[in-house]
C-alpha cells in the first residue's frame, strides 16, 4: 500500500516571502490537495542569526493572504509537531550523540583558521585530525569544555548517490565532491541539512518539492538517510526562476517578493496563477485559471526543468484577467484598501456604476486611486494646460452656459437621452463639434480633456456636483 501523501513547505525565517518560495509552497500544497494528502508548514529556524520572529510572521501573514492553508504547522499543530525547528534541539542533538557513538560522526575540535590551512593544503577532501579521535578521548574534551563541531563522517567517496528526480528524472550524485560536513555547529546548534533529513522522515514526508539550487543539499541529505538506514522522501527539483537576462531573479530586478505584490493591488488568486506558470503548464494549455482548477490537474506531472522566465508584464495581464472575471460586489470590496480614502458620490449603485465604465482598464487594484480622484468632490481641481485649451475655442463659454441650462432641468442624474438632446442641440445652435464639444465638458465633469467617454462621465457625477463644477470653470473663462 502507498503512504499517504505528506508533503511540506519549510520556510526560513530570514525575510520576506519570495516569488520562488510562495511557487515552491504553491506546488507543495496543490500536490498535496490533488492527491487528498497533508500539507504542512514547518519552520527551519537553526541558523539564529538570520532568523526572526518578525520574519516568520511575515511569511505566514502572505501565506494566508495567498489561501494555502496548511493542515499542520507552528500556529494550528498538529501530531508530528513541533512545527518550529528551534522547539526540536534536543531530538537532533541526540541523534548526533548517536551517530558518533556509532563511529558515524565525530566531534571536531579544530578552529575556523587550523580548518583554512587544511583547506588550502588538501583542497575540499581535507580531514579532520580528529576524524578517528576514540570516543573517550573526544568525550574527555568536550567535558573538559572545549568547543566543537560535529562532523559526518563521509565514508565511501567513490559513491554516487542515483534518484529519480520528479522534475529532473534520473540525477546521480557523486560522492566525491564532498569533505566530512558540519551536523553541529559549536555551540550544539544543528544545520539545516541535519534537522531536515530528521524532520522529513519524523514527519513522515513522503514529496519534497524544492528549489534547484538544493541539489547539492540533497546529496548530503541522501548520505544521511543512507547512514540512518532511512527511506528518502522523493525529491523534484524546480526549476531556477530567471530574469530578461536569464539571471536568477533578485532583489535589484524590482519587486520580487509577495507583500509588494499586494501592496501593488494584485490578486492572490492572480499571482498564485502567474507563479504557478513559472514551471508548470495546464494540461489544456490555459494561462488563466482559479487555484481550484489547478490542484485538480496537479499531480507532480508537467514540471519544466529548464529555467522560467519571470515576466512582469505578463504576471500584470494575468491579474487584469482575474479582476475582470469578478462581479462588480467583489471587486469593489477588494479595491477597499486602495479607495477608502477617497470622498465619493454616497449612491449604493455608484460603484457597480463607475466599475462598469472601469473595470476592463484595471490591471492592478491601485491604479484605481487615479480613476476615482476626478470623482471626489475635495480633491477636484482644473487641470491648466485643459483650462488653458478650451479656453482658446470661440465656442467654450457659450456651450458651457447652455450646458449649464440643460443641467437645471434634470435632478439627481443627467439622463443618457437628455445628454443626446443637448449634443444635438448645442450642434445645431452653437455650432460646435467634435473636440471643441467634448472636451470642454469632459472639463467641467473630471477637470481635465482626457478621460473616460462622455456618455460613461455623466452617470458617475450627481447634477448638484455638475453644477458646482462648471460654475467654477465658467468663472474662470
Ligand atoms: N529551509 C530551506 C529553505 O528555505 C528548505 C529547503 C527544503 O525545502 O528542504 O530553503
Amino acid at each position: 500500500m502507498t503512504k499517504p501523501v505528506r508533503v511540506r513547505f519549510a520556510p526560513s525565517p530570514t525575510g520576506s516571502l519570495h516569488l520562488g518560495g510562495a511557487r515552491t509552497a504553491l506546488y507543495n500544497y496543490a500536490f498535496a490537495r490533488h492527491h487528498g494528502g497533508k500539507f504542512i508548514l514547518r519552520v527551519e529556524d537553526t541558523d539564529q542569526e538570520r532568523s526572526s520572529l518578525s520574519s516568520q510572521l511575515e511569511q505566514i501573514k502572505d501565506l494566508q493572504w495567498l489561501g494555502l492553508t496548511w493542515d499542520e504547522g507552528p500556529d494550528v499543530g498538529g501530531s508530528y509537531g513541533p512545527y518550529r525547528q528551534s522547539e526540536r534541539l534536543d531530538r537532533y542533538r541526540a541523534v548526533a550523540e548517536q551517530l558518533m557513538a556509532n563511529g558515524l560522526a565525530f566531534a571536531c575540535f579544530l578552529t575556523d583558521d587550523e580548518i583554512e590551512a587544511l583547506r588550502e593544503q588538501h583542497g575540499h577532501q581535507w580531514q579532520s585530525p580528529y576524524r578517528d579521535l576514540p570516543v573517550e578521548a573526544a568525550k574527555e574534551r568536550i567535558a573538559n569544555g572545549e568547543d566543537y563541531t560535529v562532523r559526518f563522517k563521509v565514508q565511501d567517496r567513490q559513491r554516487v548517490f542515483t534518484y529519480q528526480d520528479l522534475v529532473r528524472g534520473e540525477i546521480k550524485l557523486p560522492v566525491d565532491v564532498l569533505g566530512d560536513f558540519v551536523l553541529l555547529r559549536s555551540g550544539g546548534m544543528p544545520v539545516y541539512n541535519f534537522c531536515c533529513v530528521l524532520d522529513d522522515y519524523w514527519m513522515e514526508i513522503t514529496h519534497v518539492f524544492r528549489g534547484e539550487e538544493h541539489l547539492p543539499n540533497t546529496l548530503k541529505q541522501l548520505i544521511l538517510y543512507d547512514a540512518l538506514g532511512w527511506q528518502a522522501p522523493d525529491f523534484g527539483h524546480l526549476s531556477v526562476i530567471v530574469n530578461e537576462t536569464r539571471k536568477k531573479l533578485s532583489k535589484r530586478d524590482g519587486a520580487v517578493s509577495c507583500d509588494l505584490f499586494r501592496d501593488m493591488g494584485y490578486l492572490p488568486e492572480a499571482l498564485l496563477n502567474g507563479i504557478a506558470l513559472l514551471g508548470w503548464s495546464h494540461p489544456e494549455a490555459k494561462d488563466i485559471f482559479t487555484l481550484e482548477d489547478m490542484v485538480k490537474h496537479f499531480n507532480g506531472q508537467r514540471l519544466g526543468a529548464s529555467s522560467a522566465l519571470f515576466d512582469r508584464e505578463k504576471i500584470k495581464w494575468t491579474n487584469s484577467q482575474h479582476i475582470k472575471s469578478l462581479t462588480h460586489d467583489q471587486l469593489w470590496e477588494k479595491l477597499q484598501p486602495f479607495a477608502g480614502h477617497y470622498n465619493l458620490p454616497t449612491d449604493p449603485s455608484w460603484p457597480s456604476k463607475m466599475l462598469g465604465a472601469y473595470q476592463t482598464e484595471l490591471n492592478v487594484l491601485s491604479e484605481i486611486g487615479p480613476i476615482l480622484e476626478p470623482f471626489d468632490q475635495d480633491r477636484f481641481s482644473i487641470d491648466a494646460d485643459s483650462l488653458a485649451l478650451i479656453k482658446s475655442w470661440p465656442n467654450t463659454k457659450a456651450l458651457l452656459s447652455a450646458w449649464r441650462a440643460c443641467l437645471e432641468q434634470s435632478d439627481h442624474y443627467l439622463s443618457a437621452d437628455l445628454f443626446s438632446q443637448f449634443l444635438l442641440d448645442a450642434k445645431a445652435n452653437i455650432g460646435v463639434k467634435g473636440k471643441e464639444l467634448f472636451m470642454p465638458l469632459r472639463v467641467v465633469l473630471i477637470g481635465r480633456t482626457q478621460g473616460a467617454e462622455m456618455k460613461e462621465l455623466i452617470d458617475l457625477l450627481p447634477i448638484s456636483q455638475m453644477l458646482q463644477r462648471t460654475d467654477l470653470v465658467l468663472k474662470e473663462l
